[in-house]
């Protein structure tokens, strides 16, 4: 693959069309209520724990019409609306394609459903204030305490996904903050600190969730003949990940899923 091929690809990325990895219908993780998933191609980081690293190039998506997905969602639009879900944009790294997903977005918000994005931020300073318009929520995933450790998992600086964290606060854009635990990778005392010390900066976060790592993708590293840097590794079982949400509360940062306010509740209090 030479870099050439992929700037080709992104030039065909427009608000018109995009490259698509796949759509879920009935996702209950990525977002509020139940959601139609759509994963998009093209990923500027490389995670360690990447469950699909199918999507890191653009060519191996499908190049699709808007019109094609906002059709689709249309078909779904007021069984979205009763389920109080919506649209969430993920990948992927979505906003490696921002013409496409801002144009899918606005057609949703049209629609009158409820958005989001899911993203590192990695990406970020490519798209203007008015991409934002179109947001509702942020899945905001934070893959490292310090550069060190984030360019490890992702092999990329830590300071854009702070730089957006920042922006989102300008912008007053709701956060739900996501963290993948991984054994013998980032999950030491000290690392979970600075996580959960970052986190409970982020003022409009209104989720926090800790995601135990898992082997489910280790057969698509085979598949498309990349070394998986975590074969073999253990799995977070429950234990470590109730002993992250311990640190994380020692920080001040709760598992929010059932408390909503907490992270910013504390703040307010300290
Ligand atoms: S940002 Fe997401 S899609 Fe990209 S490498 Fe990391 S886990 Fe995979």
């Amino acid at each position: 693959m030479t870099a050439g091929i992929e700037d080709l690809n992104r030039e065909l990325c427009s608000a018109q069309q995009g490259y698509v990895h796949s759509i879920e219908t009935g996702g209950t993780l990525d977002g509020p209520g139940i959601r139609f998933v759509l994963f998009l191609n093209g990923c500027p980081l490389r995670c360690q724990y990447c469950h699909n690293p199918d999507t890191w190039l653009l060519r191996h998506g499908k190049l699709t019409p808007t019109q094609d997905i906002l059709k689709e969602l249309e078909s779904y639009a007021s069984f979205l609306k009763r389920a109080k879900g919506g649209l969430t944009i993920s990948g992927g790294e979505p906003l490696m394609q921002p013409r496409f997903a801002e144009a899918i977005f606005k057609g949703a918000k049209d629609m009158g459903l409820h958005t989001t994005l899911d993203t590192s931020g990695a990406l970020h300073d490519r798209s203007p204030d008015s991409f934002f318009d179109q947001v509702d929520l942020v899945l905001l995933d934070l893959k490292g305490g310090d550069d060190e450790t984030h360019r490890l998992v992702t092999r990329k600086p830590l300071q854009p996904t702070l730089d957006f964290a920042e922006r989102l606060k300008r912008l007053d854009k709701p956060i739900w903050a996501r963290f993948v635990l991984v054994p013998g990778l980032n999950n030491s005392e000290t690392h979970l600190r600075k996580i959960a010390k970052i986190i409970s900066g982020w003022e409009n976060v209104k989720r926090v969730e800790i995601l135990p790592f898992h082997q489910m993708a280790s057969y698509k590293y085979d598949e498309l003949g990349v070394t998986y840097p975590l074969e073999g590794k253990a799995e977070a079982t429950a234990r470590d990940v109730t002993l992250a949400w311990h640190i994380f509360s020692e920080e001040g940062v709760y598992n929010t899923r059932n408390a909503p306010k907490l992270v910013r509740e504390h703040q307010q209090a300290s």
